[in-house]
């Protein structure tokens, strides 16, 4: 393959991807794969972080309409994120690279806390970095966490691996005339609110120049190809 175009990445699985055909909690065959293309990535020499969301086991804003306490049902949410995490980290160990979970709650005691300049250092070694916990704080999401965590540690990209193929200008199960884009910008996804991220991941990477690939997390070697230079889902910077 020719050379690496991304020699660091931040790369958003939310938690549904996680689900398969469930309706909750993870599905050990999609948790292998993804945990066997974070491992090509790694090998091929890209410094690769995650944040994995936690749609598959709490969202918040869910059980809030259902009752709980907002800060509470959140918190629960983040809780989630670090169950996935720590499913990955078990996964992506078992193929023999290096995983280290750090955690924006504190919770030191199952993973790391997350300090910046030791993620880098991750990075700098090798390792797999896994951030847990979102932001650490409520009202807020994992899409945000990512774009956060991206500029924290310089990423090249942020790569948002969804179920769908990229962006669209409207949802293409509901609309035959919803249109593709290829290439956007953060202004133009914020304006004509395209569901893409929400609006403060969507600007942190906009005001720290971070670009951002919105692509098919089902498509086998995707973002190996992507990191190589290949133009893969749509493009927003
Ligand atoms: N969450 C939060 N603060 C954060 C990130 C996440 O409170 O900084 C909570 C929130 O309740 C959210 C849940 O964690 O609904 C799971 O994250 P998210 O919905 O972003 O997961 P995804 O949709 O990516 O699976």
């Amino acid at each position: 393959m020719s050379e690496l175009k991304y020699r660091r990445i931040l790369l958003k699985l939310s938690g549904e991807a996680l689900l398969g055909d469930g309706r909750c909690g993870i599905d050990a065959a999609i948790l292998q794969r993804l945990a066997a293309e974070i491992c090509d990535l790694c090998r091929a020499g890209v410094q690769t972080a995650v944040v994995i969301g936690g749609g598959n086991i709490i969202r918040g804003a869910e059980k809030a309409a259902e009752g709980l306490d907002r800060v509470t049902s959140d918190h629960m949410g983040m809780l989630g994120t670090v169950i996935n995490a720590l499913a990955m980290q078990d996964a992506i160990e078992n193929l023999g690279l290096p995983v280290r979970v750090m955690s924006a709650l504190k919770i030191n005691q199952v993973c790391e806390d997350y300090i910046r300049r030791r993620a880098v250092r991750h990075l700098e070694k090798g390792r797999v970095v896994i951030f847990a916990a979102g932001t650490g704080n409520p009202f807020f999401t994992t899409d945000s966490a990512a774009s956060l965590r991206a500029v924290e540690i310089n990423a090249d990209i942020l790569i948002k691996a969804t179920k769908v193929d990229g962006v669209y200008s409207a949802d293409p199960k509901k609309d035959a005339n919803a249109t593709f884009y290829s290439r956007l910008t953060f202004d133009q996804a914020l304006d004509q609110r395209l569901n893409v991220m929400d609006a403060t991941a969507l600007v942190l990477c906009r005001d720290h120049r971070i670009p951002l690939r919105v692509m098919n997390v089902f498509e086998d070697g995707a973002v190996m190809r992507l990191v190589h230079g290949e133009e893969i889902g749509s493009l927003i910077e």
